[in-house]
């Protein structure tokens, strides 16, 4: 029996795993007790990841392509495949320019891979077109602290979760999507009986059983609610004064604009009873330790900045911040959101946080990858590269290891920009994918287990992940196909030995920058498994601003004062009601891994309309009866779970299905529309205009 510490490759948590392996080459594993984030403990998926990788009957095993659209997949060589795909490519460049070609990656991605990906298209072919599905994840979250603290980085740790005495939970539920983070906050719940949670939510969730307050708000009002505690938070004079003059600015106008809206008016908007507004202030304002923790409620939103600015002014007016048990957390969805961005790799972004706009950091970069001139353009972002291909402006797309085809908004839009694409390359591990119907070159990828490389958490975490087994069939690590391509383009320093090279490389590029790691080493990260960006004199470091000296140009933080409407789509008569959309406990983003493993359908088998009791009467509905839910894009055919867990004129749809388990009338995103945040860029996926009717065959 050989043991491996390794990283969970789910959430963004990124729970450390040792798998054991028998002399036989089957796989168990247990959560690691000495690693500083699980202590041992492990969710449901985490706890079966290894059945992911022991059942390969699903798994590409080939490359495989077709020479035009109507003929079947062949299988061909690694020389084959790479051969085609990069003569089509150069083809494409030389006729359109490198502006038609794109990348769509994966939060999932190995920070090496990450690398290698961006250094391909922005330093050698000369585009800026990566973006990845991280885009649906953190994109508002990174604009707010950008825009705030003056830099994306998440000032806190998992450790102040045992130093707070408030903790607000607003637009999550952690006890599904990150239940290794919730149980610690239930631990110390348990440990400190002082200790408050509120959470607001439009659905009654899992979360809100352990809440001491549950804000359950009308979607799209967060903005409304986080002014209103601000107003009352000033009123009750919980600010901080000498904070406030020494390390603000904006505060004047802040506290002009929240104390426009009365709290009886606030209360009215987001359907809450006017008296949980006070005692939300009353709760944080005295707090010692005050945590804000926020996900998809508020990032996926057409005002996703806006709420995350809300949220965050909160702490920036009462001082709690840079302090142990203080601070606003985003919680990360997927587990690598954040080494994806160290290394540059979204459209708008370059290595270790630097600017695109800055001709000194295009400089700096290029210098060092020794390539093409890096484009002062932006790349196109995740929902506008599907618009670009619909339009035809963009030619070819590479997708690594992301179903778009169920994740992106508006489904059946993505689905029809894929048809119009010329060239359409999939990197997957799996057969199953939806979006492998479009593609012309399918490559094989290693999964989680078969690679090594590295990851961080949403606490700047870098953890190590272990290769403990071989990938099937000719199946390569994504790095290795990525570099096996740019050598086929004829580009120099993509021919690494190893992993650790290209981790190595990374560390480089990052002096000088405020994510500094270039002390840093593939070996040390080996060697002590996790450490917390940035590194300096051998120490990792647990909290920034500490100092309360913000990265921003008068190194103040900034409160930013912000509209409090939203954007989103409007309801009418014929779509009276708002669809938001989530995750359930067992599965994970596609199902192309979770889906996989029996033990997870157990808990919920098939996709569900959460509907309230009163908006299923108004239609005649009965519990398990098959509903159609209609938008102006599409239709879903589910049967409904009544429930008073949810708001009245608010239904709720699982993200997960596609065709992968059944049929794609089960695509959540048949529903949603393409608005997106006017910065980030981030799709409003958790608020539609729908109906919905009883089924009736036709
Ligand atoms: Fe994996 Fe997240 Fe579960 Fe931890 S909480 S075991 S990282 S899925």
């Amino acid at each position: 029996m050989s043991s491996f510490k390794t990283t969970c490759c789910y959430c963004g948590v990124g729970c450390g795993i040792v798998v054991h392996r028998d002399r036989q080459g089957k796989l168990s594993l247990e959560g690691d007790k000495d690693h500083p984030v699980n202590r041992g403990m492990l969710c449901s998926k985490g706890m079966n990841l290894h059945y992911t990788v022991m059942d390969t009957s699903d798994r590409l095993l080939h490359p495989e392509m077709r020479y035009h659209r109507n003929a079947p997949r062949m299988r061909v060589s690694w020389e084959q495949a790479l051969d085609r795909t990069a003569a089509v490519f150069r083809s494409i460049i030389n006729r359109y320019g490198p502006d038609a070609v794109a990348f769509y990656a994966s939060g999932q991605c190995l920070t090496e891979e990450y690398y290698v990906v961006n250094k391909l298209i922005k330093g050698f072919i000369g585009s800026n077109n990566i973006d990845t599905n991280s885009r649906l994840c953190m994109s508002s979250a990174v604009a707010a602290y950008k825009m705030s603290l003056g830099e994306d980085a998440v000032p806190g740790t998992y450790d102040d979760i045992e130093l707070a005495d408030c903790i607000f939970v607003a637009g999550a539920n952690p006890a599904w999507c990150h239940p290794i983070l919730w149980r610690r906050i239930e631990a110390a719940k348990a440990a400190n009986p002082a200790l408050r949670i509120i959470v607001s939510d439009p659905r009654v969730t899992q979360s809100c059983a352990s809440a001491d307050l549950h804000l359950q708000l009308n979607p799209g009002t967060d903005i409304v609610l986080h002014h209103a505690i601000g107003r009352l938070l000033i009123e009750q004079g919980f600010t901080d004064k000498d904070f406030i003059h020494q390390h603000t600015e904006g505060f004047t106008r802040y506290r002009d604009a929240v104390m426009q809206r009365s709290i009886a008016e606030a209360a009215i908007i987001c359907g809450i009873p006017e008296q949980q507004l006070y005692e939300a202030a009353a709760l944080i304002g005295p707090s010692k330790g005050f945590m804000t923790m926020w996900t998809m409620g508020l990032n996926q939103s057409a005002v996703g900045v806006s709420k995350n600015l809300s949220l965050i002014n909160l702490h920036l007016i009462t001082g709690k911040i840079g302090q142990p048990g203080n601070g606003p957390f985003s919680l990360t969805g997927q587990p690598n959101a954040m080494g994806g961005r160290e290394t540059g790799g979204l459209a708008n972004l370059l290595p270790a946080h630097r600017l695109l706009d800055d001709p000194t950091h295009r400089a700096e970069v290029q210098a060092f990858w020794g390539g093409t001139t890096i484009s002062d353009k932006p790349g196109l972002t995740a929902t506008d590269m599907f618009s670009a291909l619909q339009s035809g402006s963009l030619k070819a797309i590479w997708i690594m290891g992301s179903n778009p085809l169920v994740s992106l908004p508006d489904a059946r839009a993505m689905e029809a920009a894929l048809q119009k694409a010329s060239f359409v390359v999939v990197q997957e591990i799996s057969s199953k994918p939806e979006t492998l119907k479009y593609a012309d070159v399918v490559l094989p990828a290693a999964a989680w287990a078969e690679k090594e490389g590295t990851m961080t958490n949403a606490e700047r975490r870098i953890s190590y992940l272990s290769k403990i087994t071989e990938a099937p069939g000719e199946a390569l690590p994504d790095a290795e196909i990525i570099c096996r391509f740019a050598q086929k383009m004829g580009y120099k320093g993509f021919d690494y030995a190893h992993a650790g090279e290209i981790y190595d490389e990374h560390c480089r590029l990052t002096a000088g920058t405020r994510i500094d790691i270039s002390s840093l080493s593939y070996k040390i990260l080996q060697e002590c498994r996790s450490i917390q960006w940035p590194y300096k004199n051998g120490q990792g470091t647990a909290r920034l601003f500490t100092d309360h000296l913000f990265y921003t140009k008068h190194q103040k933080a900034v409160i930013h004062t912000v509209g409090d409407e939203n954007t989103s789509e409007a309801h009418n008569e014929d779509f009276p009601l708002i669809l938001t959309t989530g995750r359930i406990r067992d599965q994970w983003h596609t199902m192309s891994k979770t889906g996989k493993v029996s033990k997870l359908k157990q808990h919920i088998a098939s996709s569900f309309l959460e509907i309230h009791p009163r908006d299923a009467e108004a239609r005649h509905l009965r519990q398990d009866d098959l509903v159609v839910v209609s938008s102006p894009r599409g239709q879903v055919r589910v049967k409904t779970k009544i429930s008073t867990d949810i708001k009245p004129g608010v239904v709720f749809l699982p993200m997960h299905w596609g065709k992968i388990l059944q049929n794609d009338l089960n695509r959540a995103n048949n529903l949603t529309n393409n608005l997106t945040d006017p910065i980030s860029r981030q799709p409003d996926l958790k608020f539609a205009t729908v109906e919905v009717t009883k089924y009736r065959k036709p």
